[in-house]
């Protein structure tokens, strides 16, 4: 192996601790720091504060083999660190302002910690000129010999296959102004031989944002074409499948659904648009992307409203809570907004989820959580799937259909074909497809 680093990792969330076991895992000695107590004590005894499949296994195997400690001194993570990767939370006020508060913080920290030069390297999907004013930052605050170099480095893993997407990234973006912290940050993630694309800070910065954007922007799309096809009598899945074998256009992203969710697109997407805003542009596009998925999940009550008929007293079973499968976050779920809207139309709501109906209580505490999927569907008047969880799509469906007081499926992500549905004896209705019997 090449040089063996000391890195230290602020913020041990979704991106900080998978970031960090992995770096542990390349041979690098790390230091994951966190304020938060009770994750880091959970942490240092081998628990989990997330679900993130693979993770616990390479967490504990890097713990044992002493490449891997957690702290909540976030000073000692300074200090016995070169390379300093910063994964804070970026969250997004309602007028789409990122709140940098916790960024902020850390930056405080650094210059008040700092005994030796160290790289900074902005993994938190931070605005535009960030890393510029962060360094001049630092090298206000702190001893003139010492060196402070930032450079961006975005996060491009999903939740739900962060190891994965870790060691084989599609891309790594490298964005410095200063030659060799950007070599020496380009040659840590070498080993993963991948395209590294190094570039200037600002557009490092800028290509966070634009490509989760543009993402989102192939969701709306498609979500809006599911509409047209409603209307016309197409189906949405075949027609983003003819779309996406165009390889102009490619197949990912094309799934027609309830709109996109999670800590990431929605908060990105409202930051690039104030972005443009603060510069004098008006984004027209990306203003309609964010407005089409927050109909996307007004519209899907509709369907159920329209498929159920008054929902007062009704009880409907909701499948998946998490945003997306294989992960346990409901930052800005769908099915939060979907169960909120039943509940204020006076439907009694029995929702299963295989992962986070744990957590969930605290944002659901007038829903019923249960962590077995057919006491969710006993005697139900609706279904209504909200993630595609392999673990819905798995279950017995025969079963389901003897449990069930209305044999109605309201599906947000279109997991069955609507024929098989209908052999079973639903009646089934999905997004840009036409209802079977
Ligand atoms: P998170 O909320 O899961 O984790 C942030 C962690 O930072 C928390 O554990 C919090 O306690 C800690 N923290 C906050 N302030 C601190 C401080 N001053 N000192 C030490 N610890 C502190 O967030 P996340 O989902 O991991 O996202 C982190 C960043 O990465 C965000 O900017 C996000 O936009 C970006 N990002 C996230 C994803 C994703 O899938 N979650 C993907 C790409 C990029």
């Amino acid at each position: 192996m090449a040089q063996v680093h000391r890195i230290a990792v602020i913020g041990t969330g979704y991106v900080g601790l998978v970031s960090g076991t992995c770096f542990a895992e390349m041979g690098h000695q790390v230091i994951c720091a966190d304020r938060d107590e009770g994750k880091i004590a959970r942490l240092q005894q081998g628990g989990m504060p997330i679900y993130e499949p693979g993770l616990k296994e390479l967490v504990s195997s890097n713990l044992l083999a002493q490449r891997l400690s957690f702290t909540s001194l976030i000073s000692d993570a300074i200090v016995e660190s070169d390379i300093i990767f910063i994964a804070v939370g970026t969250p997004t006020e309602d007028n789409g302002d990122v709140d940098m508060t916790q960024v902020n913080s850390v930056i405080a920290s650094i210059a008040a910690y700092s005994t030796t030069s160290k790289i900074i390297v902005m993994k938190s999907t931070v605005p535009v000129g960030t890393g510029r004013w962060v360094e001049e930052q630092l090298k206000s605050l702190v001893a003139a010999h010492l060196d402070m170099h930032v450079v961006s480095n975005p996060e491009f893993l999903r939740e739900g296959s962060a190891i994965e997407d870790t060691f084989h990234p599609d891309r790594v973006v490298i964005g410095a102004d200063h030659p060799e912290a950007g070599a020496r940050i380009a040659a840590l993630h070498a080993p993963l031989r991948t395209e590294l694309l190094l570039t200037d800070r600002e557009s490092a910065e800028l290509i966070k944002y634009a490509s989760n954007a543009f993402l989102a922007a192939k969701i709306s799309f498609i979500n809006e074409m599911a509409h047209v096809c409603e209307k016309v009598g197409a189906n949405v899945g075949l027609v983003a499948k003819g779309m996406g074998l165009d390889r102009r256009i490619g197949p990912h992203f094309l799934n027609a659904g309830i709109g996109y969710g999670g800590s990431c697109f929605p908060k990105d997407t409202k930051a690039q648009l104030k972005l443009a805003q603060n510069v004098d542009y008006d984004f027209k596009i990306l203003r309609s992307v964010i407005e089409v998925n927050h109909l996307q999940r007004e519209r899907f009550v509709h369907k159920i409203e329209q498929a159920v008929g008054n929902l007062n007293g009704k009880q409907i079973a909701v499948l998946g809570l998490a945003f997306k499968p294989n992960t346990d976050d409901l930052r800005d779920a769908p099915a939060l907004d979907i169960i909120a809207a039943l509940k204020d139309r006076g439907a009694i709501v029995n929702a299963y989820d295989p992962v986070s109906t744990g957590h969930a209580a605290r944002l659901l505490p007038e829903v019923n959580l249960l962590t077995d999927p057919y006491l969710a569907l006993n005697e139900a008047d609706a279904v209504v799937i909200t993630t595609e969880w392999e673990d819905i799509r798995r279950l017995n469906w025969r079963l389901v259909r003897g449990l069930v007081k209305q044999p109605l499926i309201v599906d947000g992500r279109n997991i069955f074909e609507p024929e098989e549905m209908s052999r079973l004896g639903f009646t089934y209705v999905s997004i840009g497809r036409k209802t079977v019997a």
